[in-house]
């Protein structure tokens, strides 16, 4: 049986991170459905939040203010002690990845630039033009393959073996060579990414199923959270490219077509620079009330970077700039940039502690498929980037400390008995005479943004849960047209539907129950904040009927009392 101490799910800033802590003492494995530098993280633009005062206007910057931020804009929901371990961590980590070889841009004085952000009192936003995800993922693929950590490349993890309270490891499907293996671990760590792909409009890559929260809810892990789901003011109308928030970190405007810039009426201080569940509700809002664009491929606001000038937009957006020539033929040194909010990121995921630990022993998670939690009901851009590196490095120091101190031994009969059901279920689906996978995702996901989107009510989330249950049941006669396991997408992507279902549901449940809008969760029933009914985090396990079975959990409060919230 293939057997390591570590193996770590998911080769993006989390996973990259928790090895390279790791692999200097332990036998580390990185398992990855794509080749890691394709990973999400390879996306992100406008840059990751630490508090190094460099920026002229941003001389009194600290930790405590960018805590502060950053729980201001959860509402109030994000685990304040996690919240400044972070915020500490993060010059920590920013130099770390400077002095490993990351190139940042600079300012004039060599020091590391910053720009303003959403949400935030000053500017913090580290960046290297707006490809700060792929120098930061590069940076760190790099430095794991140079201290030799094994990496599976196109292996899918299937499922994760729990016995007794503790992981044994996980099932994986080898999909150049069409072989299903159980892997035999001290230690697993997901760092799955998110889930984006649930929705309809989302800015996330195509291998953002979620398939890792899904995994390890239905081999029985608590996840939290799962209604606050963030939706990014601003993708390219059409294919729901990300426009980074940097575009208005810049200085750009949004615009209906009175001409206005209606941010002005909703957050007449922040501006365009106000939280992104702000944003995305004014946006939406100027839409609905007839303020908005139309184009044939749906409603639109519009985006002006024309002030900033060719030099500006050439120099530190110049990625946005070609998405926009190459994705809608306009050049945004001349023209404005239809943009509508879609679906962006994962507030919820795998219950953990500030070490990232689970309630399993020796199961781990980071980055983005972990609810830790840092953001709260709403993650300020530039502070996801910052959570991954962050909390995978706080990772491997929590799994070294486990590892030295326990003698852990995992076992093989839970593994081989895990196979067996794996081996079952793929074969059932290749008996089955349903649906393909693609049709019944496609009404799962057109569900999702219709239902459970930036605005939410009762009559709606209750559709959408009843649809849910239709979907499930159609998903139990999925099939595929080719059984064979080499290379076989059509297969992976069945599977991989079963899991994105349990994670829909345990979205929609979460926004069914909570009767109050916090953040990104919006009840157009239920419109304003709840502190004595609902500050708590919400739990879902998955319950003997196959349903979430939900519980609550208290918030730490640490120096900052609820306030209301004003931008
Ligand atoms: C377009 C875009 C721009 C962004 N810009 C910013 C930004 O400027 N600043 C910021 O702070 N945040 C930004 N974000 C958010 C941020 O990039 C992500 O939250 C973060 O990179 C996630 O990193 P991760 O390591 O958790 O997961 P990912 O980078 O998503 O990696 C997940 C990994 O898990 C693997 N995987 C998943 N499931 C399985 C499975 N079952 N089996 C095997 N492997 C699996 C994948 O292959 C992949 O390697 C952006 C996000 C998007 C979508």
């Amino acid at each position: 049986m293939l057997s390591h101490d570590i193996v770590i799910v998911g080769g993006g800033l989390a996973g990259l991170r928790a090895a390279v802590g790791l692999c200097e003492k332990y036998d580390v494995a990185i398992l990855s459905k794509v080749h890691p530098i394709r990973s999400h993280s390879i996306a992100a633009q406008g840059g990751i939040n630490a508090s190094l005062a460099n920026h002229p206007e941003g001389k009194d910057d600290s930790w405590e203010k960018h805590t502060f931020d950053t729980i201001k804009g959860s509402d109030y929901l994000a685990d304040q002690h996690a919240v400044e371990i972070m915020c500490r961590q993060a010059p920590i980590i920013v130099y770390e990845m400077e002095h490993w070889g990351c190139p940042f841009s600079r300012f004039e004085d060599g020091s590391i630039a910053q720009r303003p952000f959403g949400g935030a009192g000053y500017p913090r936003t580290c960046y290297s033009a707006d490809i700060t995800g792929h120098v930061l993922l590069n940076t760190l693929y790099e430095r794991a393959v140079s201290k030799g950590v094994k990496v599976y490349s196109e292996w899918y993890a299937i499922a994760l073996v729990i016995d007794n309270g503790q992981c044994h490891g996980i099932i994986a499907f080898d999909l150049i060579n069409g072989k299903i293996f159980p892997i035999k671990s001290k230690v697993t760590v997901f760092a799955t990414g998110g889930y984006g792909r649930v929705y309809q409009y989302s800015t996330n890559a195509l291998i953002n199923t979620g398939s890792g929260i899904g995994i390890a809810y239905k081999a029985g892990v608590p996840i939290k959270d799962m209604e606050f789901v963030q939706f990014h003011p601003t993708g390219l109308i059409g294919t729901n490219i990300l426009i980074t928030e940097a575009c208005r970190g810049e200085g750009g405007y949004l615009i209906n077509n009175k001409n206005e810039r209606f941010m002005e009426k909703y957050a007449p201080k922040a501006m365009e620079l106000a939280p992104r569940d702000i944003v995305s509700r004014s946006i939406q809002t100027e839409i609905e009330e007839g303020r908005g664009f139309d184009h044939p491929l749906g409603k639109y606001i519009k985006l002006d970077l024309r002030h900033l000038g060719a030099q500006k937009i050439m120099e530190k957006l110049p990625g946005i700039r070609k998405i926009c020539i190459d994705f809608i033929g306009i050049d945004p040194i001349y023209e404005l940039i239809p943009i509508m909010p879609c679906q962006h990121y994962s507030m919820g995921g795998i219950d953990t502690n500030e070490k990232t630990e689970t309630e399993i022993k020796g199961f781990y998670a980071a980055g983005e498929c972990a609810c830790v939690s840092v953001h709260g009901a709403n993650r300020l851009g530039g502070n996801s980037l910052l959570d991954t590196i962050v909390f995978g490095k706080l990772s491997a120091i929590a799994i070294d400390e486990y590892l030295s101190g326990n003698n852990v031994n995992p076992e093989e009969r839970p593994l081989n008995a895990k196979l067996n059901d794996v081996e079952t279920n793929i074969k059932k689906i290749a008996n089955n005479t349903g649906e393909r996978p693609f049709s019944i995702l496609s009404d799962l996901s057109k569900n999702m943004s219709a239902n459970v989107g930036i605005f939410r009510k009762k009559d709606e989330l209750a559709l959408a849960l009843e649809k849910i249950m239709e979907i499930k049941e159609r998903y139990k006669n999925v099939h595929v047209s080719s059984t064979s396991l080499h290379m076989n997408y059509e297969l992976l992507n069945a599977i991989e539907l079963g899991y994105m279902i349990e994670v829909a549901h345990t979205i929609a449940i979460g926004a069914y129950l909570r009767e109050e809008s916090r953040g990104a969760h919006f009840r157009r029933d239920f419109s304003i904040r709840n502190d004595e009914n609902w500050l708590k985090h919400t739990i879902a396990r998955l319950g003997a009927d196959g349903t979430p079975e939900i519980s609550f959990k208290e918030v730490v409060i640490t120096r900052y009392q609820p306030m209301e919230r004003k931008y």
